[in-house]
């Protein structure tokens, strides 16, 4: 049977990617992400930047893998969720191409293409997914015929909460890098452990580490104590999802698996329970189209009574525990 080739269209936030995929073979992935000097994300300019790259992000994309838009068998999309003018502008742009090349057009959860692409890649067959970028943190793994979260952060995402504090301590963003850095020559001092059933909260954990490096505690050990709390929260959670839904692989994913000590705690906890532990290599772990393309093929090759173009619209607060997932046997 030929294999189907699709491609996706990523931009629910500061990312427009074109990926390109041929069943598991990843065939191009291209991006161009919006940066600012200074200062956060002002989501019409995000947009802005979307639609004024995107023509060349799909060139790009088109070249790199030797293809016209002839080619393309399918075109997938992220539904959400994310921010609604980014998701928008990708959107009008998938719309525009699967009218004008008359091809089928699918619109992917965004949060379940991580988890597909990351399972892809490793080849794990049911694992628990440990999901730590900058805005998420949660724990999931796929139960009674859907994406359960297990847990999750009760308020900001590990990456974002690093970055806070690496602000207050001026390391410069993002700052889980030089934190994981500056680890390697500090200490133990106590934070809260921020545990509350099955999920976590990081806030507090920020607040009292900015206390301490107020009252002169070595920015040295807080990346230390940040690392080492943080992580173990998070490790236990995980390893407590594993035993609950019996399963035997967990993956990382997320521009948090980055760092070593992080993946070091998964690793020990898995092989403490013959359990198999794997990083998603990162150039997978962040927001790229590649994982909206594999995504979209699951999708339209699984999903019966697909919507028309005229009835597919993005949805900003799609959660993963919404989405069926007929392609999951
Ligand atoms: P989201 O997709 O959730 O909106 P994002 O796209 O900004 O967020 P990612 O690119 O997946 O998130 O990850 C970025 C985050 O990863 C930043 O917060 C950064 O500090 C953190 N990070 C990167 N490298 C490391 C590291 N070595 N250790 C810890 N954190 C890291």
């Amino acid at each position: 049977m030929k294999e189907l080739i699709c491609l996706g269209i990523e931009s629910t936030a500061h990312t427009l990617g074109v990926g390109i995929v041929k069943g598991k073979k990843i065939l191009a992935n291209e991006r161009s992400m919006y940066q600012t000097e200074e200062g956060g994300m002002i989501p019409s300019e995000v947009a802005e930047h979307h639609r004024k790259v995107k023509y060349d992000v799909l060139d790009k994309a088109l070249a790199t893998a030797k293809l016209s838009i002839e080619d393309i068998d399918v075109i997938s999309f992220s539904q959400g969720p994310g921010l609604a003018p980014s998701l928008a502008a990708g959107m009008e742009f998938a719309k525009e191409l699967a009218i004008k090349h008359k091809k089928p057009l699918v619109g992917v959860n965004h949060i379940c293409a991580h988890l597909e692409i990351g399972r892809m890649i490793t080849k794990a067959k049911d694992p628990v997914f440990v999901f730590v970028s900058g805005a998420n943190t949660q724990i999931i793994a796929h139960e009674g015929g859907k994406y359960r979260i297990f847990g999750e952060t009760l308020d900001i995402g590990l990456g974002n909460a690093l970055d806070k504090f690496g602000r207050i301590v001026g390391l410069g963003f993002p700052a889980g890098p030089k934190i994981e850095e500056l680890a390697k020559h500090g200490k133990l001092v106590e934070l809260p452990y921020a545990v509350k059933g099955m999920d976590v909260a990081f806030s507090g954990i920020i607040t009292k580490a900015e206390s301490l490096y107020k009252k002169g505690t070595k920015v040295e050990d807080l990346c230390f104590s940040l690392q080492e709390t943080c992580f173990a929260m998070l490790t236990e959670v995980t390893e407590r999802a594993m035993a609950h839904c019996q399963k035997h692989e967990a993956i990382l994913i997320g521009g948090v698996a980055a760092n070593k000590r992080f993946c070091q705690m998964l690793d020990d906890m898995c092989k403490s329970r013959d359990s198999k532990f794997s990083p998603v290599p990162l150039q997978y772990c962040g927001d790229q189209g590649a994982m909206i393309a594999w995504q979209g093929l699951l999708v339209y090759t699984s999903c019966k009574n697909l919507p028309s173009i005229e009835d597919i619209d993005f949805n900003p607060k799609w959660r993963v525990d919404e989405v069926d997932t007929p392609w999951i046997k």
